[in-house]
């Protein structure tokens, strides 16, 4: 699932190589198309497309939001959310596929195509006038980077659970996904399930840090890696998520992987001790 530092680096990308341009013309692949497109402006999504023209691209936790400007004078947002494995492709005309392709905008002037693919065709792409007729928009909380502080103290404390699953909540904040909530709870030494309630005001600023400086070096990371490749989900850099069993780079212990709810959590016990695994107090936690 692309989130926050991948998604805020194709913004750039996108930015840099589309901005001021016009789509020419909008594909919709027969199969895929209908599935992931939703027009909510009644105007048809290829045709409220065709013959607009791409004037900013912006984030919204894990959407991709298109403002185009259309020759009738009036605004269009087209909003993305890639969701598990939707992606973007920038390419040529004829390039080779990054995988099935369910949508295209195609540019001229040099001839270029920016590409939906989607594996799983769980995305959404909407086409609309009013960005807070997208579903979950409205209820998604600030951006992971824009949070001060303050406000991050405050909405933590009207959520209950696990901080893990806490951390993933766009309505919390928006950006997280299973694999950088694993690197921010990491680097800010928490067990990913330690109840919200036991935390520390000390430790939920650490966590608000560690939130900060985790995606903050991993944009870093990702934009010296993807380059304008765009499709490509740079992470040889992450220090647990998907490293189960490898030695933590802080202390060298293997690293733990927990299966639950279809999601998998990896983090240090020596590092992020405390917390419930599978109904079981840890030892680090009784002592606590
Ligand atoms: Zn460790």
């Amino acid at each position: 699932m692309p989130e926050l530092p991948e998604l805020e680096v194709v913004r750039e990308v996108l930015i840099r190589r589309l901005t001021g341009r016009t789509i020419e013309q909008v594909t919709i692949s027969p199969k895929g198309g209908p599935i992931v497109v939703r027009d909510l402006t009644g105007l048809g999504f290829a045709e409220g497309l065709t013959g607009a023209r791409l004037k900013a691209v912006s984030r919204r936790g894990k959407f991709l939001i298109f403002d185009l400007d259309r020759a009738e004078g009036t605004g269009l947002r087209l909003a993305v959310n890639p969701k598990l494995s939707g992606r973007f492709q920038l390419s040529q005309p004829g390039e080779k596929k990054a995988g099935p392709v369910h949508l295209t905008f195609h540019f001229a002037a040099p001839d270029e195509e920016l590409r939906y693919v989607d594996a799983k065709t769980m995305g959404q792409v909407y086409l609309t006038d009013h960005l807070e007729l997208v579903p979950t928009i409205a209820e998604m909380g600030p951006d992971a980077l824009e949070i001060s502080l303050e406000d991050f103290r405050q909405r933590l404390r009207g959520f209950r659970g696990e901080i893990k699953g806490i951390l993933i909540r766009a309505p919390f904040v928006a950006g997280i996904g299973n694999a950088y909530a694993d690197e921010i709870l990491w680097q800010a030494k928490l067990h990913p399930y330690r109840k919200r309630t036991s935390l520390s005001t000390e430790e939920v600023d650490r966590l608000y840090l560690a939130m900060r400086s985790t995606l903050l070096e991993a944009i870093n990371q990702v934009r010296v890696e993807m380059g304008d490749h765009i499709r490509l989900k740079p992470r040889d850099f992450f220090a647990v998520h998907m490293r189960g069993g490898g030695a933590c780079p802080r202390c060298g212990t293997a690293i733990s992987t927990v299966s639950a709810n279809q999601r998998v959590t990896n983090f240090c016990l020596t590092c992020q001790p405390g917390g419930l695994i599978r109904g079981m107090a840890s030892p680090s936690h009784l002592r606590d």
